[in-house]
């Protein structure tokens, strides 16, 4: 699903000093807290299952669920009627005694624990229709209302309903490579998502009187049961999403006959549903590569707005190892299509949308699909479904297989702002590329949010940097993510932590995650090892179900980068990053011997040992240094160099040899707690500049602080730390020598 950026206001954090310690202070043992230690303490054991590589193991097995459903929508009440037969294939070694069933419409029953485990207050301010919904009106009755659930041979199969979850007692436990196929009929009141909420339901169009349906979470769905969650059977408080196995559908739905849909799977009938010029545009747009084919037109859906039909109609899909089903059902819809290549084969990217979306969305929604499934495939695999929906629904971005619901029109005269346009074609990345994470690389969503929105959300930011270079990215660069992690500490938890339990949905599981991918392709990897790794990753776990250990080790395994300690403290800690120029001093070369320097000055004398002579490197503000030795270095006044120099290298080989004039002791230090690259950028006073990149290694043995030498041919005149911003720093007032004058962040 799609999170609306929220600005929070930027906070400083202060550099805390390293208190001073008494060298005399008796030490007392610790516990080896090195940011670069392995991350043997916070992962889970590898096993036959999932090996140490992040691949799947030998052991590695998925259940499967295959569904035969008969849906009727009812749109003159707002009811959806199903009946679903599931075949259940049992793949894990063990048997089952009995089977766990999703019921996510229960969130919307009238006895739905979700409202009541959220505090609340009187509102300062509220809309009257709101005021009524939720202190006068009963609330809405959604929820399932399941009639029956029977065996293969028509037998009641017992069960229990736990909130979002049922359990169906099997007769007997189902063994290893058995299955077992029952059947559900239910039914219940569709939501208008507008007034109740919810990630599906139906928008009411008042002038018109139609309602245009996006159905999901709309049949009882089996849950996921694998060797790392037994049954993942927590509960839908209403933002983990979902976790689901793969199957393959059929799936058959009746709507009023004026109705035009899509939904997940191929259709079966379009000779049934489409009048003989729709089909003609249709296999016009499957051979059109360039641009969106209109095959129902805006005069043909605005025309059967007042229609009405008493009729009905039946759409037949199939969908082969998909893990949900959606479907969009509305009189009003618009349809275009456009055929795109990929790995030499078709996929039709399409869109529906109702006369309220256009011109926007005649002009970029079905573009915006080719464009993801193009730029998505080129990090990961080929789009292996035949198809890619995108559909216009006021406020909603969600996503399902090769289907999504995506917000964004224009204004009622038809014009629109950039941010209307520029919101409506991330957001249809966004869902589209959803595709790829989870729908495909199928990880757990009730547990780890981030895994699928983190990842969508970084492959959201590739996708629209390579839809214009200008695109006003949101997520993604890692300095869009400082006014989060310099946050109060009180409203952060790790992203590393249950959907369920997140204070700031949209930056922890989204945000923060983009950001440290692009800080590890951009600044700690680099993207020809990182793309490779990250590719390594999505095929490995296509069509399965991976978590967070098989992806933090298959980026290890495939590129040789020790990443535990970027991935122990961005994604399992609330730490930031803070790094700083602390000192600059001047160094001067001489022959002169200093006098005996006391142990606690160490610094103030380097020692360069050649042929038994020394050449000596002392401090510009050294008692010791003797104001004549304070010039640019050259070597012809230090004779003992000289002499070793010409009596080793031939002149052809000394002309070759550096020429550096000054010396800089530069000390960095390292408030934040997150360990990264440092990254030096030096201005000499002839206004050139050189960056060097230290390894984020370099913290290894002082964590706090560390000293390098910079011998340079000009005088430096600025020395600036991150200066590009890549490694999200969260304070820049000490990134900088000579300090500067920081400008408003205000301005
Ligand atoms: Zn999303």
């Amino acid at each position: 699903m799609r999170q609306i950026h929220s600005i929070s206001l930027l906070l400083i954090v202060s550099a805390s000093l390293l208190a001073q310690e008494s060298p005399k202070a008796k030490q007392s043992g610790h516990e080896d807290t090195n940011k670069f230690r392995q991350m043997y303490d916070l992962l889970a054991t590898p096993n036959m299952y999932r090996t140490a590589s992040g691949a799947p193991g030998p052991e590695y097995y998925q259940q499967q669920a295959d569904y035969k459903m008969d849906v009727e929508l009812d749109d003159k009440n707002q009811k959806l009627y199903g009946t679903e037969t599931i075949t259940y294939h049992n793949n894990a070694k063990e048997q089952l005694d009995y089977l766990w069933v999703q019921l996510d419409q229960n969130q919307n029953a009238r006895a739905s624990l979700s409202p009541l485990a959220q505090s609340n207050k009187p509102e300062a301010s509220i809309g009257i229709q709101g005021f009524s919904r939720k202190y006068l009106e009963e609330k809405f009755d959604g929820g399932f209302k399941i009639e029956y659930i029977k065996d293969a041979s028509g037998k009641p199969l017992t069960y229990t309903i736990n909130q979002t979850m049922m359990r169906i007692d099997l007769p007997k436990p189902l063994l290893h490579g058995e299955k077992i196929s029952f059947s559900i009929k239910w039914w219940y009141n569709i939501n208008d998502y507008m007034i109740v909420g919810g990630r599906s339901g139906y928008e009411h169009f008042p002038k018109d009187g139609n309602n245009l349906y996006i159905l999901a979470q709309f049949y009882p769905r089996m849950a996921v049961y694998n060797d790392v969650e037994g049954w993942q059977n927590m509960q839908f408080w209403g933002s983990g999403e979902f976790a689901l196995p793969f199957g393959n559908f059929e799936v058959n739905i009746t709507v009023p006959s004026d109705h035009i849909i899509e939904a997940t799977g191929m259709l079966q009938n379009r000779k049934e549903v489409f009048t003989t010029d729709q089909l003609k545009r249709y296999a016009l747009a499957e051979k059109t590569y360039d641009k969106p084919v209109v095959v129902v037109t805006q005069e043909e859906a605005t025309a059967k707005e007042s229609s009405f039909s008493d009729q009905k109609k039946t759409w037949k899909f199939k969908a082969d190892n998909v893990r949900d089903f959606g479907i969009a059902s509305s009189r009003k819809f618009i349809y275009d299509a456009m055929a795109v290549k990929l790995g030499g084969k078709d996929v039709m990217a399409v869109s529906v949308y109702p006369k309220e979306g256009n011109p926007l969305w005649g002009e970029y929604s079905t573009r915006a699909v080719a464009h993801t499934l193009k730029s998505y495939s080129s990090h990961t695999f080929d789009f292996p479904y035949p198809k890619a929906v995108s559909v216009n629904a006021q406020d909603q971005g969600m996503e399902y297989p090769m289907i999504c619901w995506n917000f964004g029109r224009p204004e009622e005269d038809g014009t629109y702002s950039d941010r209307i346009k520029f919101g409506m074609i991330g957001v249809i990345i966004h869902e589209v590329g959803h595709n790829f994470f989870p729908m495909i690389v199928n990880s757990d969503e009730r547990q780890w949010t981030w895994m699928d929105e983190g990842l969508n959300t970084f492959m959201q930011y590739l996708a629209e940097m390579s839809w214009d270079a200008n695109y006003p990215v949101g997520r993604g660069p890692a300095k869009s993510i400082v006014p989060y992690m310099s946050g109060d500490q009180a409203s952060l938890e790790p992203i590393m932590s249950n959907s369920e339990s997140i204070k700031q949905f949209g930056n922890n599981a989204y945000g923060k995650p983009a950001a440290g991918l692009n800080i590890l392709r951009e600044t700690i990897m680099g993207r020809e090892l990182f793309d490779f790794a990250f590719k390594t990753y999505a095929n490995r776990w296509k069509f399965k179900h991976p978590t967070p250990e098989d992806f933090f080790r298959t980026m290890e395994d495939a590129s040789a980068m020790d990443i535990d300690f970027f991935i122990r403290g961005w994604f399992y800690t609330t730490d930031f990053t803070d790094i700083g120029v602390k000192e600059v001093k001047r160094f001067y070369v001489t022959e002169q011997k200093p006098k005996d320097v006391k142990a606690e000055e160490p610094s103030i004398r380097k020692k360069v040992t050649t042929a038994g002579a020394q050449v000596y490197m002392i401090a510009e503000d050294s008692k010791e240094l003797n104001p004549s030795a304070k010039k640019a270095f050259d070597i012809k006044n230090v004779k003992p160099l000289d002499e070793f120099l010409q009596a080793n290298f031939s002149a052809e080989e000394r002309a070759k040899l550096k020429a550096p004039k000054y010396f800089y002791q530069v000390t960095f230090d390292k408030p934040g707690g997150l360990v990264m690259p440092l990254i030096v950028e030096l201005t000499f006073e002839d206004g050139t500049v050189v960056n060097q990149v230290f390894p984020a290694q370099i913290w290894r043995m002082n964590d706090k602080e560390v000293t390098r030498t910079f011998a340079t041919e000009k005088i430096i005149k600025k020395i600036v730390v991150d200066p590009k911003l890549e490694t999200a720093d969260i304070d820049l007032t000490n990134n900088t020598w000579p300090k500067e004058e920081q400008k408003s962040k205000f301005d």
